[in-house]
């Protein structure tokens, strides 16, 4: 297939090996879903806690490693997904921001190329969509129970449990559309964003077991720079009432509160009473925490697998990448911590799993290559078979999809994160190349570096930063920043 397209001015020839029907591309994207909390990538929660629709996609196709994050917090990570360029020049760095919907962005060149778009779900960019022919989004973060869903600038209320009524709106959606047209639609979950409140049918889920605790959930913070030690995002001291469920965030209606009330209090009330201190604290904070989120996970696997169906029944199975990801990873506990922000490997590190039937051979497990959120815009583009403008930062998947690396892929991938005093986690920035992470704190009261050694440390529990046999790679990494620095533009003032 050969297809025509104006580029800068430049008449270019796209050789198109993909045939003349364009995929569909179904992107399911939760907030706050860490590696550690799906059964495919294994792990001590695996058995407890299975995601077995999630993992299908896995057998189906193929699961990332190393997918890290360019900005490990929820609107500037969505900012990186539409536009394929660093916090820096889209303009989204931080929560709060608003999002510059006039630019470029994927769903509008996906528009251009013929594809009918839409979103579903969690938006958390401010600004109301552009670029999409539908959108049905939660208004900031969203509560878990009887969401509102603004629609087309319309604002429209929901009853029921909110990761089941973005799959019913998802799937309302698909039965509406143009059946004639492919289709770009994101299906976007809240959960499992805190403060974790589970589905009425997952209450008892894990009630009567305990989950296994992280070797680093007593981190004291002594190995590293002391702008650990400064977090606020403490499981032992920052959860506050409502995300240990102490007190409840949704507007419940009378019927929905009885249900949720019945099954909660007596257990608060039992641990109001006990008064517990110190470690076993920590310990009752952790198992409340960890259940809820994981109840949470349960519903949106389900929901997974309820789009898997619809694709299977509606024989849209073969012709549908479907991709499933999260905004970044997260703190189950891992150095005593809930939240993200860090670029320690948990919160560093997102889900990548993507099934491509005729495309993607079945059960790949890629341990290698470095992917990131800043690759899927330019992902999207080239599965349609779209040109992909040259000012895009992240290449295409498709050929690593496809289990081709190129020769020239990336080998560092660098990281900056600037939401300062959000949970007490100051600016940084830094690179790793899947071996060694270096981690620069500029600013003035920290004004330190750490540097880990992925393979002796994967806790990365002891910054070597000032170890004499790392002086080279010291120099090496210090050296990839500032060439990362140059390549993707970061202005001066922000090194
Ligand atoms: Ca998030």
């Amino acid at each position: 297939m050969l297809k025509l397209s104006f580029l800068t001015g430049f008449l270019i020839v796209v050789a198109s090996a993909r045939g003349a029907e364009q995929p569909n591309i179904l992107f399911i994207f939760c907030d706050d879903h860490a590696t550690q909390a799906i059964s495919a990538y294994g792990g001590p929660l695996a058995e407890l806690a299975p995601t077995p629709n999630i993992d299908r996609l896995a057998e189906e196709g193929i699961l990332f490693r190393k997918a890290y994050v360019t900005n490990s917090i929820c609107g500037p990570s969505r900012a990186v997904v539409l536009t394929g360029k660093y916090s820096h020049l889209n303009g989204f760095r931080e929560n709060g921001n608003s999002f510059d919907g006039s630019q470029q962005t994927a769903p509008k060149l996906l528009g251009k190329a013929g594809y009918q778009t839409a979103i579903v779900g969690k938006w958390h960019l401010k600004s109301a969509p552009t670029g999409f022919d539908h959108y049905e989004v939660l208004k900031g973060q969203g509560q878990y129970y009887n969401p509102m869903l603004i629609t087309n600038g319309e604002n429209v209320n929901h009853e029921g449990y909110t990761t089941d009524i973005i799959t019913d709106r998802t799937i309302k959606w698909l039965n509406q559309r143009d059946p004639d047209k492919p289709f770009f639609l994101m299906s976007q979950h809240k959960a499992p964003h805190g403060r974790w409140e589970p589905a009425f049918r997952h209450l008892e889920f894990l009630e009567d077991v305990e989950v296994p605790e992280p070797p680093t959930l007593f981190d004291d913070y002594s190995g590293r720079s002391k702008a650990a030690s400064q977090h606020t995002m403490g499981i032992a001291d920052h959860m506050g009432d409502s995300r240990l469920m102490l007190k409840y965030s949704s507007k419940f209606t009378p019927e929905q509160f009885q249900i949720f009330d019945r099954f909660f209090r007596p257990k608060n009330e039992a641990f109001h009473a006990a008064n517990l201190t110190g470690k076993e604290r920590t310990r009752w904070h952790y198992q409340r925490y960890i259940k809820n989120y994981l109840r949470c996970v349960k519903a949106v696997d389900e929901n997974v697998g309820r789009l898997l169906a619809y694709l299977d029944e509606n024989e849209l199975t073969e012709n549908t990448i479907v991709i499933y990801s999260s905004d970044q990873g997260f703190y189950l506990g891992e150095h005593g911590w809930f939240d993200k922000r860090w670029m320690y490997e948990e919160s560093f590190r997102t889900p990548l799993i993507a099934r491509w039937p005729g495309k993607i051979a079945p059960g790949l497990v890629n341990e290698e290559d470095i992917v990131s959120n800043l690759d899927f815009a330019a992902t999207f583009l080239d599965v349609a078979g779209a040109s992909i403008p040259s000012d895009l930062q992240g290449p295409s998947l498709v050929p690593i999809l496809e289990g081709n690396t190129p020769e020239d892929w990336r080998k560092t991938h660098y990281y900056h994160y600037y939401e300062t005093g959000g949970h007490g986690v100051a600016l940084h920035f830094g690179v790793t190349d899947g071996r060694y992470k270096l981690i620069r704190f500029p600013e003035e009261g920290i004004n330190d570096w750490e540097l880990y050694d992925l393979k002796r440390d994967p806790n990365e529990m002891k910054s070597v930063y000032d170890s004499p046999e790392m002086a080279q790679v010291r120099k090496r990494m210090k050296k990839e920043i500032t060439l990362l620095q140059d390549h993707y533009g970061v202005p001066e003032e922000e090194r």
